[in-house]
């Protein structure tokens, strides 16, 4: 005898945690299939956390609509439920005369996403708010901040249960068929669930899952890539109390500085192609190169001050020469199987977006009586 259950989410990271709170909360039966054996282990406890304005991000792309959105959202949710976050604001730095004039279109960008309160700052400005910095140009971002993921998981997690929804941990899915009453499920220890609806939330591993489901036609499934991001961390404490940013590279933000809740230092990440997604060890080797990209903000950076910190891995569905990707929600108008979400690439800012991805995952499945 199969067991039945309404919605079944795969991936216990913010992303799924978030899609499982909000379909818990419209009514629906939810159990969340996770394959450690703890929730948010993945990319959600491997990144900056911090909150993104939605600066860089092409206009009209889901990227910028649901950091826009999902930044509001998770500043009020934050705060009605006590996790704890910062909003510290950030400086995006020119370090060189060339880039004053990127500056500038950063801050047009970024108000074609709604975020209009970019302030453009002379050297004398910036070095007002943070002496430490060398630079010819800021721009400051005020609505940046950061926030402490994992307090962030465990609200939704609590959230999700208190509307009857469950977390099934070490429960990896194995395969997949799409049947007339359903979705079978399979996880590698052989239990089999037959659900309604599946969203896959599986990170990294997402294009891996969907390839997995009987029934969903390949090429709706994109290819995996992974740029993995290295992170070092201060000996000390930095003199700052903004996120210092360069201006942006092509696979990422550049080696930006950025702050935990406790006042720690970190910078990072840097962009690296791997092929496999549990290559997660710091090479120490990498933080050579920091030195010189951080010296160009903070000259005074000492030598022998940075250790390997941890590694993050972007789940990116374009390649390195390609031009990078936007979210992808892609829902039964797409693939023609009902009941199934997959959500692809989900990376920065797939946790400032957490609460507006759940959002719009919503109008992909049918509305709830
Ligand atoms: C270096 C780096 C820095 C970043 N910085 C920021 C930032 O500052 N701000 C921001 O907004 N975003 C940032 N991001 C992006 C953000 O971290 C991700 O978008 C977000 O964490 C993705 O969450 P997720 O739930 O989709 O994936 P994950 O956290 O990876 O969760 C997926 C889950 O699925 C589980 N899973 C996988 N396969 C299976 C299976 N077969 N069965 C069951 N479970 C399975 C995994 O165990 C995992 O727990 C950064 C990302 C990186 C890599």
């Amino acid at each position: 005898m199969v067991d039945q259950v309404q919605t079944v989410v795969i991936g216990a990271g913010v992303v799924g945690l978030a899609v499982a709170r909000a379909l818990a909360q419209t009514g629906r039966e939810v159990v969340v299939l996770e394959a450690a054996d703890a929730i948010g282990t993945g990319t959600s406890s491997r990144n900056s956390e911090v909150i993104h304005a939605g600066i860089y991000y092409p206009a009209g792309s889901l990227k910028a609509r649901l950091c826009v959105r999902g930044k509001e959202l998770l500043y009020t949710y934050c705060a009605e439920r006590g996790v704890e976050f910062r909003r510290c604001g950030k400086l995006i730095v020119a370090t060189s005369a060339e880039q004053v004039a990127q500056l500038e279109g950063i801050r047009q960008k970024a108000a074609a996403n709604g975020v209009d309160d970019l302030q453009m700052l002379t050297r004398a400005q910036a070095q007002a708010l943070e002496p430490a910095l060398a630079c010819h140009a800021a721009l400051l971002s005020p609505s940046t901040g950061i926030v402490d993921s994992h307090g962030l998981m465990l609200a939704l997690q609590g959230d999700l249960e208190h509307a009857g929804g469950a977390v099934a941990l070490l429960s990896p899915l194995a395969s997949a068929q799409v049947q007339d009453g359903g979705i079978l499920l399979r996880t590698e220890d052989g239990t089999e669930l037959l659900a309604q609806e599946v969203v896959n939330a599986a990170g990294l591993w997402a294009p891996g899952v969907a390839a997995r489901i009987q029934g969903l036609d390949a090429t709706h499934v994109p290819t995996a890539y992974y740029a993995k991001g290295s992170y070092f961390t201060l000996s000390g404490r930095a003199p700052f109390s903004h996120l210092i940013y360069p201006v942006p590279e092509a696979a990422g933000l550049g080696v930006h500085l950025t702050l935990d809740l406790g006042g720690q230092a970190k910078f990072g990440p840097d962009v690296q192609w791997v092929d496999d997604p549990s290559h997660l060890q710091v090479d120490p080797q990498r933080g050579d190169s920091f030195y010189a990209e951080v010296r160009k903000y903070w000259p005074a950076l000492q030598d022998d001050s940075l250790a390997p910190g941890y590694a993050g891995i972007r789940p990116k569905i374009s390649g390195p020469h390609e031009a990078a990707a936007d979210f992808c929600i892609q829902g039964p108008a797409t693939h023609g199987v009902p009941g199934l979400v997959n959500l692809f690439g989900i990376e920065s800012p797939g946790l400032t977006s957490c609460l507006a991805v759940a959002e719009a995952v919503l109008p992909h499945l049918p509305a709830q009586p």
